[in-house]
């Protein structure tokens, strides 16, 4: 059979997922910890990752759509899996096919939830401030959510990384809510909201970045690991001579002779134009800068510093989150979910 390698993979590493679910988990005083994997589980290949994270116990994920929904199953034993998007007018079909729960968050959506039938299993989305998904307080006040059997009723922090006070609203908005609403259980938390303190943990947590490695509350920093490693592979090696200049629209120019290795990624990967100048690797044991303009499927790093380098070596890319987000510009969520499908994903 034809083997067809890849230039580009992403290392993942298992036992890193799992103490970082492990500590989010250990944050709880009586909380389940589940896991958001939606987006393909923020890129990092969201059946793989359920299947790991249910191997150790983890019980509760959450999609954003169907066809997210789709792609997990069967289940592993005892998961249960909800769709953060609820049921739209064409979700009908998948609704009752799939063994997942919508996240009802409108009037509309409870109406054709109880037009496929009385009494089925449920979750709901309550705005509690942050005015994206879900039913008002007040909606639930006047009985929008009377007659469902409500498993998990939730709300969705908007500032929980950011704004304390915001936090503080939107936890007394859902203590009401637990009042209002009759639910197996209660979930607030995202990654950050869940560092907040228990208070803010209800029956049930929702993290998705920090499993991933997303240092999102000072707390984090220290106990949360990276998962996420990308590695490119050199195609050519190649001398620059002073004052010769390297890629797209000759933004570096050589001020010594120069090693220049090009590799195979690019803005198409998800390696975005923004990494240029900012970016770099590691190449036998030695940090390598990159030079140039990232181009749609190529990079260069100076590599003049490290020895015994050849074509076919591979470099691995500088992707701390937190500190790629500070130079970049772009958050640790976007650094993740950029990832392209070029990637071979490998889990070691
Ligand atoms: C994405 C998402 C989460 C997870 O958020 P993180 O900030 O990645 O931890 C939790 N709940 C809902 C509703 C989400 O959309």
């Amino acid at each position: 059979m034809l083997e067809i390698t890849s230039p580009l993979r992403l290392r993942l590493s298992h036992d890193t997922l799992i103490s970082n679910w492990r500590w989010l988990a250990a944050q709880a005083d009586g909380a389940a910890c589940g896991a958001a994997v939606k987006a393909n589980g923020y890129g990092l290949g969201a059946r793989d990752v359920m299947l790991r994270l249910a191997g150790v116990g983890c019980r509760h994920f959450f999609v954003a759509t169907w066809a997210e929904a789709a792609a997990l199953l069967p289940l592993p034993y005892g998961c249960e899996l909800s769709v953060l998007h609820g049921l739209g007018p064409d979700d009908m079909g998948p609704a009752s096919a799939i063994a997942a729960r919508p996240v009802l968050a409108s009037p509309e959506q409870i109406q054709r939830w109880k037009a496929m039938g009385a009494g089925r299993p449920c979750d709901i989305m309550v705005d509690t401030g942050m005015n994206r998904l879900g039913l008002r307080v007040e909606q639930v006040a006047q009985g929008a959510a009377d007659g469902l059997h409500i498993v998990n009723c939730l709300s969705h922090l908007s500032s929980a990384d950011e704004d304390l006070d915001v936090s503080a609203a939107q936890l007394a908005a859902f203590q009401t809510v637990t009042r209002l609403v009759k639910a197996q259980r209660y979930s607030l938390a995202n990654s950050a909201g869940l560092c907040l303190g228990t208070e803010y943990q209800f029956d049930l947590m929702r993290p998705g970045i920090a499993l991933y490695g997303g240092i999102v509350h000072p707390r984090m920093a220290g106990n949360i690991g990276q998962v996420v490693v990308p590695e490119a592979r050199i195609l050519q090696l190649r001398t620059v001579d002073v004052g010769e200049t390297v890629g797209y629209g000759c933004t570096w120019t050589a001020s010594r002779e120069t090693r220049v290795a090009v590799v195979n990624l690019g803005y198409a990967d998800g390696y975005l134009r923004c990494h240029g100048g900012n970016g770099a690797g590691m190449l036998n044991g030695m940090l390598v800068p990159t030079i140039g303009r990232v181009s749609m499927d190529l990079l260069a790093f100076d590599v003049s510093d490290v020895g015994d380098v050849a074509e076919g070596d591979w470099i691995s890319l500088s992707y701390d989150l937190a500190e790629q987000a500070e130079k970049t510009g772009l958050s640790q969520y976007e650094l993740l979910t950029v990832l392209g499908q070029r990637f071979l994903r490998i889990w070691e």
